[in-house]
């Protein structure tokens, strides 16, 4: 449906995970003219904003004076009275704890069109991925959102602790890990049971969550010993112990590790979102990037002339992608291998070329130049054309070995891989991460020189394989772990493997 000018959206981003977003917002950040956000909004939000979209931060930065909120809402009635559709994105909910309300006045008043989307607010989120459901039939038929925080110049103090301390239900507070102490203490001194279960929930629904599990009398103490900090909700209640049976996100196997992966950006989507299911932090430090050679002319010629190879070897996915590519440009498509033989390095290449209706006639089980000589020992060669088309920097241990057996052999440059320089946030990130993956050795030499002394230090390595080890011990590194199947998916199981008996940092 999208954004309509002269209109402010109050806009729910839920509490962190970017799956926790709603159909709508993610709609109207699409359509938006302009998106004022906040800290508290999940990584990536605003990655479907248009590319002339205005993307205004009016969040708090420590040391830097926030845009005091009357100033916000001037600026919402301002963007929306110049024709402009406005996006106000908020972390969480609007309504709960979010001064959704006042803007939505303020707008009002100036007689401004407004539309609020609610979003999934961290009450209910954080607590379900701490495996805590704010009711349940035996424990809690009630569930209040209280501030932990309450506006000190505020006049009368609004928490009534006598009546919080009676709710026959959970209380959840927000914002409540500042003042927790003497929070906890006045509910105490209200009646409130101090055996009652507590519990503390920090970057609910983000790769980071913890739990902190305590008592009401004790939740402080634990709080402080294990420094939860900010965003934090602190729960409490008979519910806040069903997490010993309902826990379920500290429960998969990568939680709590931080995986930074260097593949190029358009392959590392599919292997990151994995890692993000297993419970990973990611970090995206991509070093090297993918540049299309097929506008060349020896890549050209190929393609026009693919139908007179009788032995067609391709080396990456990547590859295969850029052939069809550059045999699309060419006016031909599929057919015009069917005369031919075609080798695949390895199986993922080997899938790239299935999904273009190519089942591929040799696959080495391993997924190294040398495997495919081998494999291609059966194959006979001799006088016979052979195009390999693969990226520019290759090493020639298949060119010279079919060569060396009588094969007319040319060699297609399809693209390059050029070094790619990562942004200070991702390097910053990447700083203490658990693991380092390795895909190539061109990932390696082009990481390791960007990053110099910034490369994180206490981080694993984690190598594809033999090829890419090697690369990484000539950049002064020590390969903690080697893939035994060359590609991303024993990458993965390698990855596992280890992490089961490492212990968390
Ligand atoms: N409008 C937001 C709340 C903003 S107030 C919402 O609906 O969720 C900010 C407080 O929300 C934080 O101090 C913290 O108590 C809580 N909070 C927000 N995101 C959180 C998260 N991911 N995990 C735990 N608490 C969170």
């Amino acid at each position: 449906m999208g954004s309509r000018a002269g209109v402010v959206y109050l806009v729910g981003a839920g509490p962190g995970d970017p799956g926790l977003m709603t159909a709508r917002s993610l709609d109207l950040i699409a359509s938006a003219d302009v998106v004022y956000y906040d800290r508290l909004i999940p990584p990536g939000a605003l990655a479907g904003a248009r590319e002339e979209a205005e993307l205004i931060y009016v969040g708090k930065q420590p040391g830097v004076p926030s845009l005091p909120q009357e100033e916000i809402g001037e600026r919402l009635i301002e963007g929306a009275q110049a024709g402009r559709s406005v996006v106000r994105l908020k972390g969480g909910d609007p309504f709960v704890f979010g001064r959704g309300g006042e803007e939505g006045e303020a707008l009002r008043e100036a007689g401004v069109e407004f539309e609020v989307v609610p979003g999934v607010t961290a009450g209910v989120a954080a607590t379900a991925y701490a495996g805590i459901p704010v009711t349940h039939r035996d424990d809690a038929s009630a569930v209040a959102f209280v501030t932990g925080h309450e506006d000190p110049t505020k006049t009368e103090t609004a928490l009534d602790w006598e009546a919080l301390a009676a709710f026959p239900g959970t209380l959840v507070f927000y914002m409540g890990v500042r003042r927790l102490a003497e929070n906890a203490a006045a509910l105490i001194a209200a009646g409130r049971d101090p055996e009652q279960p507590a519990a503390a929930v920090e970057k609910g629904t983000m790769a980071a969550q913890r739990t902190v599990s305590a008592t009401l009398g004790t939740i402080a103490e634990a709080v402080e010993r294990e420094a939860v900090g900010a965003p934090a909700l602190i729960v409490v209640g008979p519910v806040a112990a069903r997490r010993e049976r309902l826990a379920w996100l500290e429960r998969r196997p990568l939680h709590g590790r931080v995986v930074v992966v260097t593949r190029a950006r358009a392959q590392a989507s599919g292997f990151a979102a994995t890692l993000r299911e297993l419970g990973a932090g990611v970090v995206e430090l991509p070093a090297i990037r993918i540049e299309s050679r097929i506008d060349s002319a020896e890549v050209r010629e190929a393609a026009a002339a693919i139908a007179e190879y009788s032995l067609v070897c391709l080396t990456s996915p990547n590859g295969v992608r850029l052939l069809f590519e550059a045999l699309g440009a060419a006016g031909s498509d599929a057919r015009a291998l069917a005369g031919a033989t075609v080798a695949a390095i390895g199986p993922g290449t080997a899938r790239a070329l299935a999904e273009h209706g190519i089942v591929a006639d040799v696959v080495p089980e391993r997924f190294v130049a040398e495997a495919l000589v081998e494999s291609l020992a059966a194959v006979e060669v001799e006088g016979r054309q052979v195009l390999i088309a693969r990226a520019a920097e290759a090493r020639d241990v298949l060119p010279k070995a079919l060569r060396e057996r009588g094969a007319e052999v040319d060699v297609v440059p399809l693209y390059e891989t050029v070094p790619e320089q990562p942004g200070a946030d991702a390097v910053e990130a990447a700083q203490g991460a658990d693991y380092v993956t390795f895909t190539s050795s061109s990932t390696v030499t082009n990481l390791t020189e960007a990053l110099g002394d910034r490369f994180p230090g206490s981080a694993r390595i984690v190598s594809i394989g033999p090829v890419t080890s090697e690369a990484v011990r000539a950049a002064g590194l020590v390969v903690d772990v080697e893939a035994e199947r060359h590609d991303v998916e024993g990458l993965l199981a390698a990855l596992l493997a280890d992490a089961r008996v490492q212990p968390q940092q």
